[in-house]
């Protein structure tokens, strides 16, 4: 059975951020591979701070270049339109040639949003999902935010959910399980870099060096 982890989001830009966290995830679970697949016309966020789709996506190319497990999918890009995750998980199972299980990989923050997603009650019957921790959450600590999840899960997806140890997830009568990872806590966002550019310092040490290159040759951010 091929693993393949579904890691979608603005990548506005690509931080160590999200590399480190798929790394970890990608490493935790034996997955054969982690798709970047940004996101074409972010439904929730502001449009004008938002880099060209052409030049995220060349961000993560250069960013995931030289990790041989990781890949990018620009699928979202080329459909018209906003993206919406339900779309490009059935695009993948479409694709599908051989036995292989998709999981969509998301941070604690978009996971704690995802009742604002296009069929999202529907994805949790397709796919298990991967919640990878992040800092600078109101809850303070994993007790917490298991009990938060728990409380989310059983209101806004479906009731039925308990946590199983054993599994380390969320279980569910007919949905797929809802992993929960502790992964490091780098407190990197793409916000903090686009801060940062836009009043000419640098973020360097918190994206690839190629990244940070790419952004000032281009002028993003200003
Ligand atoms: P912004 O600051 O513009 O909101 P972001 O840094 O949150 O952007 P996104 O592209 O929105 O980056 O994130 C894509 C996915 O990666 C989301 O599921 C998000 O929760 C997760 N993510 C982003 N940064 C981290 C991090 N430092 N640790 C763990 N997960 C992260």
């Amino acid at each position: 059975m091929i693993k393949t982890g579904l890691f979608g989001g603005t990548f506005n830009p690509v931080h160590f951020g999200h590399l480190r966290s798929a790394y970890e995830v990608q490493a935790k679970f034996s997955l054969d591979s982690v798709c970047f697949i940004p996101a074409a016309i972010p439904p929730h966020k502001q449009p004008s701070s938002v880099a060209d789709a052409k030049d995220r996506l060349e961000m993560i190319r250069m960013a995931v270049s030289d990790h041989p497990g990781f890949s990018v999918s620009d699928v979202e890009l080329k459909r018209s339109g906003p993206s919406y995750t339900i779309d490009t998980v059935r695009h993948f199972m479409a694709l599908r040639t051989e036995p292989t299980l998709l999981y969509l990989i998301v941070g604690f923050d978009a996971f704690l949003e995802i009742n604002t997603w296009k069929s999202f009650k529907e994805l949790f019957r397709l796919v298990p999902f991967i919640v990878m921790t992040r800092p600078g959450l109101s809850c303070r600590d994993s007790g917490d935010k298991l009990k938060a999840l728990d409380d989310f899960l059983n209101a806004e997806i479906s009731g039925g959910y308990s946590y199983s140890s054993q599994d380390s997830c969320y279980i569910h009568e007919t949905n797929h399980p809802v992993y929960v990872f502790e992964v490091s806590r780098l407190d990197i966002s793409s916000t903090k870099i686009r801060e940062l550019t836009g009043k000419g310092e640098s973020a360097c040490f918190l994206t690839p060096e190629k990244v940070e290159f790419f952004i000032k040759s281009r002028g993003l951010y200003r």
